[in-house]
């Protein structure tokens, strides 16, 4: 039994987990896992690694706590000059947090303290639907879940949404697969022009869809298209980059995919491989320089924070020696492949899809029809607990409850996973899949 005075969101009794090494998760009984869902799509270098355990006890031991806004450090200098060269934007400068909504919250203030150093009143940030950039007020106004805006709408002001790239789904079926991502460009500046282009600050997006509605990777034609359309009008892009950041779908930056240079990043999840709450809101040279002219105030208590440093480098030094961003993109086709071979004779799977080790499974009703199952079985729920029986965890994506898609599976286990593991995930997967839908009838 656990404690009644931890705050959960309910759903039974949680299995307790004692430790984890390398992509395996070990409960209090001893019960093996292989951690699919890389805790929630944040562990890269794996669990239990102890050199970046031995690089955050040693600069708690030196200083744990110094004041970001009045003294600086050398681990904290070391690691953004480590990081800088990796990030996909001109001349970057890092804001270290403790997590993606503050580094979504931040990135939100700067692109408007940005417009008002430049003189321009710029109030509204556009977002698209389906998306997820996190829970905090400004982080759900700029997502596009419904289910999870819904009761909080009074409070979320100051954005607007356009249409996402979702190929199971395409908003424009008729242009699709070609000339699709001209038609979200233009879908976009649609949007601009409604909302009056002066007052349009920020175009925020992921550059492969996450965390909303599952690894969804844009065609080709998308950023280059979306990307004009923001320079043309003056509205920054931000690419949020806490899900698919540091190695997860195969770059170090799932913007290198399309050759996005955005002028925000976001990062959060696998910056710091889950040894430290670290998050990071980047913003290029030109932007710094207005903000910094225009003295830009802001700041938390713990960002800039030297363990926090000290762990993103230690995790930060490790992917580049074990080459594991090349891994995830190996291991991710790997997983790919052996995902549509397991679930081939499963009912009811609408999608496989993803790039790097960032994969989804889409689980509908009727393939045919591609008509999502109600809400009130609860699948995802139910296919969640099943892999988990199987020994495999799974992530089932946040806010997939509104009815505009299918239930959706998260994949994105450590990028550490060796051949065999990859075998094993799919194949756990599919079985706790075909339990549940089995018999749910198909
Ligand atoms: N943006 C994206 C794309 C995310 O996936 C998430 C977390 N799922 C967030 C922002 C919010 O991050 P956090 O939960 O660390 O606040």
């Amino acid at each position: 039994m656990g404690s009644r005075h931890v705050f959960s969101r309910g759903g039974g009794d949680r299995v307790r987990i004692d430790h984890g090494e390398g992509a395996v998760l070990v409960d209090v009984e001893g019960r093996r896992y292989l951690d699919a869902a890389g805790g929630a799509v944040v562990v890269g270098v794996g669990h239990g690694v102890d050199e970046v355990v031995q690089a955050a006890a040693a600069q708690a031991s030196r200083v744990a706590y110094v004041h970001g806004s009045a003294f600086s450090s050398e681990v904290l200098e070391e690691y953004a000059d480590a990081l800088a060269p990796l990030l996909p934007l001109e001349d970057p400068r890092i804001y270290p947090v403790s997590g993606g909504s503050e580094a979504v919250e931040s990135a939100l203030k700067m692109v408007r303290a940005y417009h008002l150093a430049r003189g321009e009143d710029r109030d509204v940030v556009i977002g698209r639907r389906g998306s997820y950039h996190g829970n905090s007020r400004g982080a759900l106004s700029v997502s596009g879940r419904a289910g999870l805006r819904a009761p909080y709408l009074p409070w979320l002001t100051g954005a607007e949404h356009t249409t996402t790239p979702y190929e199971y789904r395409c908003a424009f079926p008729d242009t699709h697969p070609h000339g699709c991502g001209v038609r979200h460009a233009e879908a976009l500046e649609e949007t601009i022009e409604r909302v009056g282009p002066g007052r349009v600050a920020a175009f925020v997006a992921e550059p492969v869809a996450g965390a909303g509605l599952g690894a969804c990777v844009p065609p080709d034609d998308y950023w280059p298209a979306v990307t004009e359309v923001c320079r043309r009008h003056g509205v920054l892009v931000v690419a949020d980059e806490v899900m698919t950041g540091f190695g997860r779908t195969g770059r170090w930056f799932a913007s290198e995919h399309f050759g996005l240079r955005p002028d925000v990043l976001t990062a959060g999840k696998g910056t710091a491989s889950g040894y430290w709450p670290l998050g990071l809101a980047v913003v290029s040279g030109p932007v710094h320089e207005v903000l910094a002219r225009a003295g830009f105030v802001h700041g938390f208590t713990y960002s800039h924070h030297v363990v926090g440093a000290a762990t993103g480098l230690a995790v930060l030094r490790i992917l580049q020696r074990d080459g594991l961003v090349e891994a995830s993109a190996r291991q991710g086709a790997r997983l790919h492949d052996a995902l549509h071979r397991h679930l081939a004779r499963v009912p009811g799977i609408g999608d496989v899809r993803g790039r790097g080790l960032l994969q989804a499974v889409e689980l509908v009703a009727d393939e045919g029809t591609r008509a999502p199952h109600p809400r009130a079985q609860r699948l995802v729920e139910r296919v969640t607990e099943a892999c988990r029986e199987q020994g495999v965890i799974v992530y089932p994506s946040t806010g997939c409850a509104d009815g505009t898609n299918g239930d959706l599976l998260l994949l994105g286990p450590p990028l550490v996973v060796s051949d065999d593991e990859v075998d094993q995930i799919a194949a756990g997967a599919a079985r706790g899949i075909h339990q549940v839908l089995g018999s749910a009838g198909g």
